[in-house]
């Protein structure tokens, strides 16, 4: 299928090539010098102590819960409302993920008073996912942390480059991960980072990161280690150069990237604000998002699939984001899960489709995008 306008698309030019042949002449493919430079400028980026990159999204999330010493018998509260990930990364560590709801159809993301009221004394994290590249309300789910000392991780996969009054996502919780996934607002193909400014998690999720070693092949390489210590049961979640010099280009684009999704959602809101029959979520909502995804809602929830063939039909890719974790097979026989269980969930989930959104697409795609829409609807 070829679509006209494509749910995304992302800017590879000369820079990424040049600099992966770069890469390539140099022979050193492993984590090392360049990975240490993107490493850097990512810290310099938000304002952080450490920023460790990794394999992937995933893995990032999975050594954030790992370094915070989740295990069998903890919970985890997390919305349902994100990719799948977010919470099978709180299951490989053996805690249960649990299930909260959003704020609203108005506010996707997470809701600070429902993440309170599940809390139990298994309780130890609350994980938090900027939907879409829209900031969660940090100040009351920080405040219900504090209070109940639990410890945040920031699911940011969506969100470089948002600000939550002021301050960057992903420097809020005690530490936070990022994806460079394909569809990413900045990409690697594959890739990810962990950011902290705590020490101790940063030597943590160094050593898991890599078998759990105390040195790495890189510094054997430069002289600067003759053998290792393993002083946990770690993995293998390196990048390598290829991918961070990907990174290191990419992220010299993402403001002006994110600028440009910027003024494409500007534009989305302002032409379907007199189209009836769907809602915008987050059109009251004043912090700067990063703009990943362009969700919006219908009124009907009956008229989902007619809506999406109908713009298939136009050319138009759209996508679902997402359906809801805790009502997928696994989480459902797995922690008892059922139909209504977060009835605040399944309602947007059920309503939500996600328009074309991409820094190459042109004003005059968002008039074609809206124009099939309003024909879908009409
Ligand atoms: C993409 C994504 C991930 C996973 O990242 P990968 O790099 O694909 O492993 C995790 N959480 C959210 C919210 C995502 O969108």
């Amino acid at each position: 299928m070829s679509w006209k306008i494509p749910l995304a698309d992302i800017e590879i030019g000369n820079e990424e090539i040049k600099a992966v042949e770069e890469v390539l002449r140099s022979k050193w493919l492993s984590m090392g010098s360049v990975t240490q430079e993107f490493e850097r400028k990512f810290a310099e980026f938000l304002g952080v102590r450490h920023a460790l990159a990794v394999t992937n999204g995933t893995a990032a999330l999975h050594l954030a819960h790992a370094a915070l010493g989740l295990t069998a018998g903890d919970e985890v509260i997390v919305p349902s409302l994100t990719f799948v990930a977010t919470a099978n990364s709180i299951a490989y560590t053996g805690a249960a993920p649990v299930f909260a709801e959003i704020e609203g159809p108005d506010a996707l993301n997470v809701a600070a008073m429902d993440i309170e009221q599940r809390i139990t004394p298994r309780t130890k994290a609350i994980t938090v996912v900027h939907y879409g590249g829209y900031p969660c309300d940090m100040d009351p789910i920080l405040g219900v942390a504090r209070r109940h000392k639990l410890s945040v991780i920031e699911d940011a996969a969506h969100a470089p480059g948002a600000l939550y009054k002021g301050r960057k996502a992903g420097t809020f919780g005690d530490v936070a991960c990022f994806s460079f996934f394909s569809n990413k607002n900045l990409t690697t193909g594959e890739g990810g980072m962990v950011v902290t400014d705590r020490d101790d998690l940063a030597e943590r999720i160094r050593l898991m990161r890599s078998h759990g070693m105390t040195t790495l092949t890189w510094d054997r390489y430069r002289g600067h280690a003759h053998s290792y210590d393993v002083v946990a049961p770690g993995f293998n979640y390196r990048i390598d150069e290829i991918r961070s010099t990907l990174g290191l280009v990419q992220l010299q684009r993402l403001e002006v990237s994110n600028r440009r999704r910027q003024e494409l959602v500007d534009k989305y809101r302002n032409m379907l604000a007199s189209v009836p029959g769907l809602s915008m979520p987050f059109n009251d909502w004043h912090q700067v998002s990063a703009n990943y995804i362009f969700p919006v809602l219908l009124d009907d929830r009956l008229q989902r699939p007619t809506f999406i063939e109908s713009l298939k039909a136009e050319g138009i890719q759209t996508s679902i984001h997402y359906p809801p974790i805790h009502l997928f097979s696994y989480y459902r026989e797995r922690y008892g899960y059922t139909e209504g269980s977060l009835p605040i969930t399944e309602d947007a989930c059920t309503r939500e489709v996600t328009l074309p959104l991409y820094p190459l697409m042109g004003d005059k795609d968002v008039e074609t995008v809206v124009g099939a829409v309003r024909r879908a609807l009409g």
